[in-house]
């Protein structure tokens, strides 16, 4: 069985750890590797830190304009490489065919934006900030930084921050997560290609004691986390606590309301794309429904018709929308809170429990779920299911809605469906939420903004992607300089 190696110094290597663990294919469980695991990672990541920072005196000299070249070329590897890389996200995560592709889309907007990094990261001169003095601000690099990054998305996620970590100047190290790590494996092949100095990016596998190597090491200054809340609430304290600059995207619960004045047809679709995509394990998935005045259920009968005829199965099955979710303690965790929603009073609608797909009846599959009159302080209502689960419930007006959906702990992404300027316009004013969608069911921002989060959703200052992050990967240096013209001077 395939031991996967560590990218370091520019050269694939053995991990020190002996420890491992599967990368399993959560549509029939077959093992596709293993994935090196346990405290002894943690020199890993010292000899990814030393050749790191060789690499970061040499590259913070090259010019920026130099620096963004291995980025073009980046982006045409990737571009090349798209049906390969889309099917390795597939095997190991679940996904779609068309939702693997699409996260590389994604990774690759990031790579273009950063190309711009010449002027995005320029600074701000003051000519006669005083007779005689000028003012001068600089972006320089801040030396090693590195990221960590969840399951569902296995590529596309380092994107928010590798390419303009590289473009202003820095070296990177990355730790994906254990059960995916092997699209990285394909995207280290590919930056192997590139024109850069060993030891400027590395792959490091593990788990936590990988991420704790990160957290305490005293050379790497910024760090870069997209999880669960938990953990991301956790390495924003102890990073900070280290003295490093920390970015750290959490969880989340998302709330969209939909409104009677709304194109009920495409509002029901774009509403049962965003819930059930990536077999809702989107940290952008709608979960909780608020059909506002449907006295008559139409609303909620478009979304339950939508919903049921979609269907489930491997992924890379052209015809199949929505794959596993990626484990089976997922799965049973899953199948656990839907079973204490109906206990605690929901109504089923529609049950997703129970569904084996013929040729992967060893899969993690749920097929979609739908939940009606879900109380609102539990835990259907107030936890991230990350599953093919949607709970319908019902307000009187929006602001009935706005309120219950300022009242989550989270603040990731809200949306509303509307017809209506005047309620488009006082949500997205209103909404506590970072993300905002109108008429729009995942509101991923592109490349060009930050991708926000609020709440429990996000800890720290400057987001991932675009100026945000060329931001978060440079420290500001302002120089103030007088220069006396010693020629002119009478002696
Ligand atoms: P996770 O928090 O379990 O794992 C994320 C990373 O943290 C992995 O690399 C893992 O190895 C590491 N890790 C796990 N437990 C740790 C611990 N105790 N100490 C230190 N490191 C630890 O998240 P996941 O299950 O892989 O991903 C799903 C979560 O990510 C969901 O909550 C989802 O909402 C969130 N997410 C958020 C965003 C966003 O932009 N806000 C985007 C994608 C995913």
């Amino acid at each position: 069985m395939n031991i996967l190696k560590n990218y370091i110094n520019g050269t694939w290597q053995h991990s020190t750890s002996k420890e491992t663990i599967d990368v399993v294919n959560p549509a029939n469980q077959d093992t596709l590797a293993k994935v090196p695991y346990g405290p002894e990672t943690k020199k890993d990541l010292d000899h990814a830190v030393s050749a790191a920072q060789n690499a970061y005196n040499e590259w913070r000299n090259v010019p920026v304009i130099k620096r963004v070249q291995v980025l073009y070329r980046l982006k045409s590897l990737l571009e090349e490489n798209m049906e390969p890389l889309a099917k390795i996200i597939t095997e190991e995560s679940g996904k779609t065919k068309a939702e693997s592709l699409g996260e590389i889309q994604r990774a690759i907007e990031n790579v273009e934006v950063a190309c711009g990094t010449p002027m995005l990261m320029a600074g701000d001169v003051i000519e006669d900030i005083a007779t005689g003095i000028d003012e001068m601000m600089i972006r320089q690099p801040l030396g090693i930084a590195a990221c960590i990054t969840p399951f569902n998305f296995p590529s596309m996620i380092v994107f928010w921050f590798l390419p303009y970590a590289i473009a202003t100047g820095n070296a990177f190290i990355v730790k994906p997560s254990e059960k995916v790590p092997l699209t990285m494996m394909k995207i280290f092949e590919l930056l192997d290609q590139l024109d850069m100095p060993k030891g400027l990016v590395s792959l490091v596998h593990g788990g936590k004691d990988s991420v704790d190597a990160i957290l305490e090491h005293p050379k790497i200054k910024a760090i870069s986390f997209v999880g669960s809340t938990p953990v991301a609430r956790y390495i924003y304290s102890k990073g900070t606590a280290n003295g490093k600059r920390v970015q750290a995207q959490g969880g989340a619960k998302n709330p969209v309301v939909i409104l009677p004045d709304s194109d009920i047809e495409m509002s029901t679709k774009i509403i049962a794309d965003s819930v059930y995509g990536c077999a809702g394990q989107r940290c952008l998935a709608a979960s909780t429904i608020i059909t506002v005045d449907d006295q008559k259920r139409e609303i909620k009968d478009a979304l339950y018709e939508t919903v049921k005829s979609r269907t489930t199965g491997y992924g890379w099955d052209d015809s199949v929308s929505m794959g596993p979710v990626i484990t089976p303690e997922s799965k049973n965790r899953i199948e656990g809170l839907i079973q204490k929603g109906i206990d605690e009073g929901a109504k089923l609608l529609l049950d997703g429990r129970k569904t084996s797909i013929s040729g992967y009846e060893n899969g993690n599959f749920i097929a979609p779920t739908i939940l009606e009159n879900v109380a609102l302080d539990k835990e259907l209502i107030t936890t991230e299911i990350f599953g093919p689960v949607m709970s319908l419930i019902s307000m009187k007006n929006i602001d009935e809605a706005l309120a219950f959906v300022n009242s989550s702990s989270y603040g990731n992404m809200a949306c509303l469906f509307t017809g209506s300027g005047a309620n488009a316009r006082k949500f997205r004013n209103e909404a506590d939420a970072g993300n905002i969608g109108i008429n729009i069911g995942v509101a991923a921002p592109m490349a060009q903004f930050p991708f926000s989060g609020w709440k429990d959703s996000f800890f720290g200052d400057l987001h991932g992607q675009g100026k945000h992050a060329i931001e978060f990967f440079t420290q500001t240096k302002v120089i103030i300089e007088r220069w006396p013209n010693i020629w002119s001077r009478k002696f």
